[in-house]
């Protein structure tokens, strides 16, 4: 059976979090693929999102260079809210047989209650939890995690305290990034000109 794993998010910009959290996904649940998905219009996030195309880009800079993962457009194609349960469901109508991974960092697996068709989800994937440094009670299990334990995991990585709002507020400062995004990422940013304000 194959084994493919899902990682959403942002990426605005990829940062060296997300890519411990690939690495950690791809080693520990074995998997023959990760589909790395940029979310399209993020229904969950209240700040406006930098353009499609300077998310994928970054994107592929940061992750196409993984062995087994795979920068996967879809949902900056699609019309309206992106849903990770639409993008399961295409994925399953695809790999009718593989067994799916959703990895979440703790701060989204913590608010998947809130998430549209939330119960399919959890049919559909295994979630895979990475624990956040700032997390609200980082580490500790929560509700959904305790009351339907058999569809969650999680991933062993250390927690890192790196976040994108972090980074979009220290480009606008002048401040160094270096040990927070890869080189071909601060890269991009200075060219292209982006998070110029916080
Ligand atoms: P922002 O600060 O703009 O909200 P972010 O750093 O949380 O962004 P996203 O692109 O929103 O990055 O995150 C994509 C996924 O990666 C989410 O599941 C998120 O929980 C997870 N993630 C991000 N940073 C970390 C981290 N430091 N540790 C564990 N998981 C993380």
């Amino acid at each position: 059976m194959k084994r493919i794993g899902v990682f959403g998010g942002a990426f605005d910009p990829p940062h060296v979090a997300h890519a411990a959290l690939v690495k950690a996904a791809l080693a520990e649940l074995q998997l023959d693929e990760l589909r790395v998905v940029p979310t399209g219009e993020a229904w969950h996030k209240t700040r406006t999102l930098s353009p499609a195309l300077h998310r994928l880009a970054m994107a592929q800079l940061a992750f196409a260079e993984l062995p087994r993962v795979v920068v996967d457009p879809r949902e900056l194609e699609r019309v309206g809210p992106s849903y990770t349960v639409d993008t399961l469901r295409e994925f399953k109508a695809l790999w009718p047989t593989a067994e799916f991974f959703l990895i979440l960092g703790e701060d989204q697996a913590q608010a998947l209650p809130s998430w549209h068709d939330w119960q399919e989800i959890l049919q559909l994937a295994i979630i895979c939890v990475a624990t956040r440094a700032c997390s609200t009670g980082a580490g500790a299990k929560f509700d959904l995690e305790t009351t339907h334990k058999s569809r969650f995991r999680r991933l062993l990585m250390p927690a890192l305290n790196v976040s994108a709002t972090d980074i979009r507020a220290r480009f606008a400062a002048h401040l160094s990034v270096a040990d927070m995004v890869f080189e071909p990422v601060a890269r991009y940013i200075a060219h292209h000109h982006l998070y110029q304000t916080a």
